[in-house]
């Protein structure tokens, strides 16, 4: 069993780092809030005052933190995790970040002789727990090969991307496909309401039919017919709207920088802006439904 440093232990790493530790590794965890600190060392992992002193001595890094800067800290500031990582050492970062940040904190990491994958992951914190994520994996296929048995501790579903920054291209894509499909649903959620057609019914039908999703099936924005889903406990996250506005402005970098046409997505990226604004931020990102529940 392998020596693992594992540094964010919100929502996601929470659950993955658990998964780890179940599987039998020896983790050393680090994350700016002592409390979720504290939780994984009631499950048996050793504490690390920094970043870099999780690394020293560890052969695995795994990283799950917010957005691109917090990843670059991380890993390049002095002290961090590059500073303090034995050779040879392999990196992978599972949180969700733009590709070019992916990238070059890869190339920093070749340099400096470390392995490097980007890894984000799909399945939402029911996934995490369940040990059932989705990784998909960018990076040379060499560091994949040994990324690939940790994460299988922590998904089911593990998909080379191909070279780095992939996995966040496919990442970022997928969760334009989440936002928009979250808000097609939470609309007819709402308007099915006013029109007389109660939640559970709208669920048996359109779960069965054309209408069907993710958003609807695994995580239903309208309280009751998917009880795991964070309508039923005041959307409490799961996946802050915050988070989902990062992903839906990363979508709207990266389809500007590539000339893609993304109507939709910048259309979710604004409606999810207007929820945030109202100091939602921090409420799941299902949560939208209440915004748009308020009516024209
Ligand atoms: P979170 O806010 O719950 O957790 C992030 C953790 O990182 C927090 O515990 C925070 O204290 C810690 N952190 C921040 N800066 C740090 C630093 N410099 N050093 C150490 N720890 C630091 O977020 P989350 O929901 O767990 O999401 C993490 C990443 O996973 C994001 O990129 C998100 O987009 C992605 N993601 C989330 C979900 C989901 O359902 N929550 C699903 C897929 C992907």
């Amino acid at each position: 069993m392998a020596a693992v440093a594992f540094i964010g232990l919100g929502n996601m790493g929470r659950p993955m780092a658990l998964n780890l530790v179940k599987a039998g590794h020896a983790l050393r965890v680090f994350d700016l809030n002592p409390a979720a600190v504290a939780a994984l060392v009631a499950a048996g992992a050793v504490a690390a005052s920094t970043p870099g002193e999780a690394a020293a001595g560890a052969e695995i890094i795994v990283s799950m933190l917010p957005a691109g800067p917090h990843v670059r800290d991380v890993y390049s500031s002095a002290g961090g995790v590059f500073d303090r990582l034995a050779p040879g050492g392999l990196c992978i970062d599972c949180s969700t970040i733009d590709v070019a940040t992916a990238r070059d904190v890869g190339d920093t990491a070749a340099q400096r002789g470390f392995g490097f994958v980007d890894a984000p992951v799909s399945g939402g914190t029911s996934g995490a727990e369940a040990g059932t994520l989705t990784f998909m994996v960018g990076g040379p296929a060499a560091a994949f090969a040994v990324a690939q048995p940790f994460l299988a501790a922590m998904g089911k579903t593990i998909v080379h991307a191909g070279g780095a920054g992939n996995g966040q291209a496919a990442k970022i894509c997928n969760n334009m496909i989440l936002g928009i499909s979250m808000i097609a649903v939470s609309e007819a959620f709402a308007m099915a309401e006013r029109l007389g057609l109660d939640a559970q019914t709208l669920f048996d039908i359109s779960s069965k039919s054309s209408g069907q999703c993710w958003a609807m099936t695994s995580y239903c924005p309208a309280p009751g017919p998917v009880p795991t889903s964070p309508a039923n406990r005041d959307y409490m996250p799961g996946f802050a709207a915050s988070m989902m506005l990062k992903d839906l402005e990363l979508a709207e970098k990266e389809s500007k920088s590539v000339g893609s046409a993304t109507p939709m997505g910048h259309l979710a990226a604004k409606l999810y802006r207007d929820y945030c604004d109202q100091g939602a931020g921090g409420s799941d990102f299902s949560g939208i439904i209440q915004m748009l529940a308020k009516g024209a």
